[in-house]
């Protein structure tokens, strides 16, 4: 390809409305255009990259023994409604409706679809295990469309799901998947970290998130991790607290309602009592799918609102309003301001009470009376009744590992894959059966993969780059060289520049000239920004023969002979997987 004649428009500055390096990138160095928010044109060069990746993931899967398909964008209302997620998934669920008003969404996901598929054609034990695979557009609208093709509405995916008959079938091809995971990140010149998540929307029980690893704002997730391998995304992870004072006897030796003045925050409230936060029970109002509950949890401690959603069983969670929260207490016949809120009293809430309640004794609690507390309170005092214990908790740095009691440690990460076990989830209420060896019908025992694809290339871009543009790893760039030319009205510097460049295409390898007429600093700030992997000048040094072999990963500068860098381009070339 000459440069002259290469799709490319780089821009002088980031677009205004690019938070994170890879969203930066991309759009200066001419990979997107946004169309519309969340929705990106995928440029001539973000479609090399991007089809690198699915041509990596595809061998991979296809290795692992998956089978490529593909279904339609455009999925009919009545199989949701037969998963009973037509209800349950959201505003993310794009939906609407044909000339003939039939209800039709835009697939977030396929689970539905290939369920159907699978019902049609997979009706005996002798026909499994089976993995589909397709990679495909998606849409979702996502809340908070953000951070370029990180998290955008519409996205490539590649999404598999497998088909068999027993829980052996699903932990076999679950790791089989693991290590076919690992292998295309790492191709994709991508560390990645396995860690244990929720298995949020889609269900199920087991489940892990494939995390790159960054200290960047795009880490959208917090991972916990130990160094005895622990790690889990903060929607899953669980830890054990050190040693805490709990039992406030110390400060109460009985159980009464005292006037605590203006203390509407646990810092108010431990200043004015001059006690540890770890003797209050915090209640905090939630609106989970449209109802209200109380979350109680010690006051030193955050509610992780995923954990407390699943508590619920619900799909959509958000912290109530100061005007929800006031109108419930109304409701309930109580008239504080909401700092004081207690769960004693209430009726006909949902009440979820965190695991480190269970353990509180003689503590100070809110009672729905503005300017009061309840202190040397215990749990009989509230009249409670039945109390769901769960574990609705933040886990925090520093807490004790799950696993081994040592202190644990956070990073955060971004999602580029997952995978879960879905066991019966869609089989079950879609009647998606086969029929055993027994010749009993039994619904199939299934798995689900993901992977980003466009994700995935823009995470390789937050882990691959510096202040002068991408580095991107050789085997998704979108060219693997650019050979320069200092000056193009130098015939010396042309020759050998063109020559370079028709035997690194003869040799399979893909390769940019600039054949612009640019000064040469212009040409070398686009080659670093566009990311080649290499870049050969032809330039003064032509004078001893020599020209100068850069690598933009390492920013290594290195003069040898013309054959030699082409050589050397070759060979890295074909080490490529
Ligand atoms: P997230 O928690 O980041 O929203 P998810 O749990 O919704 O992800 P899945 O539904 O399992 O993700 O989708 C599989 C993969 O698709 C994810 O691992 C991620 O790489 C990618 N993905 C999901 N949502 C988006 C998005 N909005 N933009 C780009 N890629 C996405
Ligand atoms: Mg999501």
């Amino acid at each position: 390809m000459k440069m002259s004649k290469l799709f490319v428009q780089t821009l002088r500055e980031f677009p205004s409305d690019a938070e994170v390096v890879s969203h930066k990138m991309l759009a200066r160095a001419g990979y997107i255009r946004k169309l519309t928010s969340g929705v990106y044109n995928y440029l001539p060069l973000m479609w090399r990259v991007l089809r690198k990746v699915e041509t990596i993931v595809r061998d991979e899967m296809d290795k692992a023994g998956a089978q490529e398909l593909l279904m339609p964008f455009v999925q009919p209302k009545e199989l949701w409604v037969e998963s009973g997620r037509w209800e349950a998934y959201g505003k993310e669920l794009m939906r609407l409706k044909d000339r003939h008003n039939r209800e039709m969404c835009l697939g977030p996901t396929h689970e539905e679809i290939i369920t159907a598929i699978a019902r049609d054609g997979l009706k005996s034990y002798k026909q499994m295990p089976v993995n589909l695979y397709q990679i495909q557009s998606k849409f979702r609208d996502e809340v908070r469309p953000r951070f370029g093709l990180l998290r955008g509405r519409e996205f490539i995916m590649k999404d598999a799901y497998s088909f068999g008959t027993s829980q052996e079938d699903l932990d076999k091809e679950y790791k089989n998947m693991w290590e076919a995971y690992t292998r295309i990140f790492k191709r994709c010149g991508l560390d990645t970290k396995a860690v244990q998540s929720d298995s949020g929307a889609i269900g199920g029980s087991v489940s892990h998130e494939f995390m790159v690893i960054t200290d960047t704002d795009a880490g959208e997730n917090d991972v916990f991790y130990c160094e005895c391998d622990y790690s889990a995304n903060s929607n899953h992870a669980v830890s054990n607290l050190p040693e805490a004072v709990v039992d406030g006897e110390k400060y109460f030796n009985e159980c009464k309602i005292i006037d605590t003045p203006n203390t509407h925050s646990i810092e108010q409230l431990c200043e004015y009592l001059n006690i540890p936060s770890t003797i209050i029970l915090k209640t905090l109002v939630y609106i989970v799918d449209k109802n209200p509950v109380l979350a109680l949890i010690r006051a030193d401690k955050t509610v992780e609102e995923t954990k407390l959603m699943n508590a619920v069983g619900g799909m959509e969670i958000r912290i109530a309003t100061s005007p929800e929260i006031e109108e419930l207490m109304q409701n309930n016949g109580f008239n504080a301001v909401p700092g004081f809120i207690g769960p004693k009293g209430f009726k006909d809430i949902t009440i979820i009470a965190d695991n480190t309640v269970k353990d509180l004794k003689n503590f100070v609690v809110g009672i729905n009376e503005t300017d009061k507390h309840m202190v040397g309170a215990n749990l009989s005092d509230l009249e409670l009744g039945e109390i769901k214990y769960e574990d609705i908790r933040l886990v925090e740095a520093g807490e004790l590992c799950p696993e081994c009691g040592k202190p644990l440690k956070v990073t955060r990460g971004i999602e580029v894959g997952n995978i879960f076990q879905l066991g019966t989830k869609y089989s079950k209420p879609m009647n998606a059966v086969y029929l055993d060896k027994d010749g009993k019908s039994k619904p199939y025992i299934m798995g689900c993969y993901g992977i980003g694809i466009s994700r995935t290339a823009a995470a390789a871009v937050e882990a691959h780059h510096d202040d002068w543009g991408i580095k991107w790893p050789l085997a998704i760039a979108p060219y693997h060289a650019i050979i320069v030319p200092v000056s193009t009205k130098d015939e010396t510097q042309m020759s050998v520049a063109t020559k370079m460049y028709e035997e690194l295409l003869a040799n399979g390898v893909e390769a940019v000239l600039d054949d612009r007429d640019e000064r040469p600093g212009v040409k070398f700030k686009d080659a670093d920004l566009i990311g080649f992997p290499f870049r050969v000048t032809a330039g003064k040094t032509l004078q001893e023969g020599n020209v100068e072999f850069v690598i933009r990963e390492t920013g290594e500068k290195i003069t040898m002979k013309p054959e030699e860098a082409v050589q050397r381009i070759i060979e890295a070339v074909k080490n490529i997987k």
